[in-house]
């Protein structure tokens, strides 16, 4: 019998008894964005599935199939739309994506839900997605699917980012295909990383506001990498992992009582 994490791995009877027994579904939403000249363009792709496979062995949960798609990339926090392979939905479509994705899953039984966000730009048109996902079930007479929504780089200790960072964390914008989430890919995708291409042209200078379009004096780098990825290490990012792993899976376990 296959036993898989991944519920697209699972024939549709193990789907059914599996989510009939009221395993959490974790739905991982990602982007093909560029990030920088060292890592793929399939990042926030990786980490987020990365990280829910994980919590889902911890708590005997299935992970959806991950959405590859995300809303559009801003240069403050990914560089923006301009770079070659950022391949982007508008809000809407995207809200939609994840609508009729919800909307699926409640009527085949899911009724305990982690959203996970692994793209900056995806929060908000995320939680619109959710909103009218719900919003059709209840329609629909579904009422007690339990949702909890949220982004993987929030679980992390203070302890852990200053270990990381002895000079100060520059924030989480700011990180995009830096020590973060090249130390993850180093850590989960090593053979997607090329350490002898990290540029030093960070990090970004950016106004505290957004302007379009997008100036040429804008502070961005032209690498795309946002802060400095130079120094990322695969044993960081299993720091990070361990950091993310734990505390989501205890937020799990908390909020479904599991
Ligand atoms: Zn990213
Ligand atoms: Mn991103």
């Amino acid at each position: 019998m296959v036993d898989s994490v991944y519920l697209a791995e699972l024939s549709w009877p193990q789907f059914a008894e599996k989510v009939g027994a009221g395993a959490p579904v974790f739905l991982p939403l990602g982007t093909t964005e560029q990030h920088g000249p060292h890592l793929p363009l399939n990042v926030d792709v990786v980490l987020p599935t990365g990280v829910c496979e994980r919590v889902a062995r911890e708590v005997g949960g299935l992970v959806a199939p991950t959405i590859p798609y995300g809303y559009k990339s801003m240069p403050r926090s990914g560089g923006g739309e301009a770079f070659p392979g950022t391949l982007s939905l508008d809000a809407n479509t995207f809200s939609l994506v994840v609508r009729d994705v919800i909307r699926g899953l409640g009527h085949h039984g899911v009724r305990r839900l982690v959203v996970l966000n692994g793209h900056f730009e995806n929060a908000w048109p995320s939680v619109e997605g959710l909103d009218l996902g719900l919003r059709e079930l209840r329609r629909d007479g579904i009422t007690d699917m339990q949702v909890m929504r949220l982004e993987y780089w929030d679980f992390v200790e203070r302890a852990t980012l200053d270990r990381l960072f002895p000079n100060g964390f520059p924030g989480t914008e700011l990180e995009h295909a830096s020590l973060l989430e090249t130390s993850l890919m180093l850590l989960l995708k090593p053979e997607l990383v090329e350490m002898d291409k990290v540029p030093s042209d960070g990090p970004a200078k950016f106004p505290t506001y957004d302007r379009f379009p997008v100036p040429k004096d804008y502070g961005l780098p032209p690498s795309g990498v946002l802060a400095d990825a130079r120094g990322s290490s695969a044993e960081k990012g299993g720091w990070l992992m361990a950091n993310h792993v734990e505390l989501i899976a205890k937020a799990v376990r908390k909020e479904f009582g599991l």
